[in-house]
């Protein structure tokens, strides 16, 4: 067998264990073999990371390399790069991880990192996509279209009583804008959910919204689609804890598709309800704003 083939071969067996592993491949070097038929890593793939991170110095400490956080998206476990997080962890540690992070090529399209803004113990953490154009510029989530229909859900003219400036904290699963707004890539997602969990850690909201299909499936670890697991609430385990999340469309669908806004506005009542059950403070307020 030439080189070239064996090299061919080692990419389908790459392909074929991933797929067979978790249906998503994992970031990893292409495989070549030399001349003296060795295996080893193309040349400048750690020079093209440590490119991305500001030279090796520049990687974060708490964070080990993509690799060594697989399988993320497989399974929301802690992963490695979790543990390794110091107790002292904060959302501006998170942030400033986040700004110098090179784990995926998004790094090297972006303008700005999305690391997320809101209340620091939130009632409710909303999870995103990606940022879009107007985020990559600002550096702030749900800030274009789509954001500004998010914030008028949360509230619902005092109905909802949500608001990013007191109660709510808003996310994305990627940190940095995917090009053309399409899809994060399932290694993406994978590489960047040890941010998501590490903020989930620390702001401890009492629900999570996932808004949109991508923001569903990577957290709760499912093929489903969002028209079927939207308006129903869900787990989210992390550290033994089970935090309801409940999918939702995301505010985009419904700039496209005003038929969303019906099924969209219960899922904002079963949030509320979910809510009064379990904050006393925001069941009082409720109380006087009927629906
Ligand atoms: S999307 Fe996430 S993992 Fe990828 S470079 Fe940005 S911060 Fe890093």
């Amino acid at each position: 067998m030439t080189n070239e083939e064996k090299t061919a071969a080692a990419a389908f067996l790459d392909i074929a264990d991933d797929y067979l592993a978790g249906g998503y491949r994992k970031t990893r070097a292409p495989r070549v073999y030399t001349g003296g038929g060795e295996r080893e890593s193309p040349p400048g793939e750690g020079e093209i990371r440590a490119e991305f991170q500001g030279g090796a110095s520049g990687a974060s400490k708490a964070e080990p390399a993509a690799s060594e956080t697989e399988p993320a998206y497989d399974s929301l476990e802690p992963a490695a790069a979790d543990e390794a997080v110091p107790a002292d962890d904060s959302l501006e540690q998170v942030a400033a991880d986040i700004s110098r992070c090179g784990r995926c090529g998004l790094c090297s399209t972006r303008t700005n990192t999305v690391p997320g803004e809101g209340a620091s113990r939130p009632l409710v953490m909303v999870v995103g996509e990606g940022p879009g154009a107007d985020e990559d510029i600002s550096g702030r989530p749900f800030v274009g279209r789509a954001g500004q229909l998010l914030d008028r859900m949360l509230d619902s003219k005092g109905k909802i009583g949500l608001s990013r400036s007191v109660n709510c904290y808003i996310a994305n699963v990627v940190k940095c804008r995917p090009p053309q707004n399409r899809n994060p890539l399932p290694d993406e997602t994978a590489a960047c959910l040890p941010f998501l969990r590490r903020q989930i850690r620390l702001l401890k909201p009492l629900v999570i919204l996932a808004a949109g299909n991508t923001a569903a499936k990577a957290l709760l670890d499912t093929t489903e689609g969002i028209t079927r697991l939207r308006g129903s609430f869900a787990a989210f385990s992390l550290d033994n804890r089970d935090i309801p999340l409940l999918p939702t469309f995301h505010p985009s669908a419904l700039l496209r598709d005003e038929g969303l806004k019906v099924p969209v506005w219960n899922d904002m009542k079963t949030l509320r309800a979910k809510l009064c059950e379990l904050d006393a403070g925001y069941a009082e307020r409720m109380a006087d704003t009927p629906l």
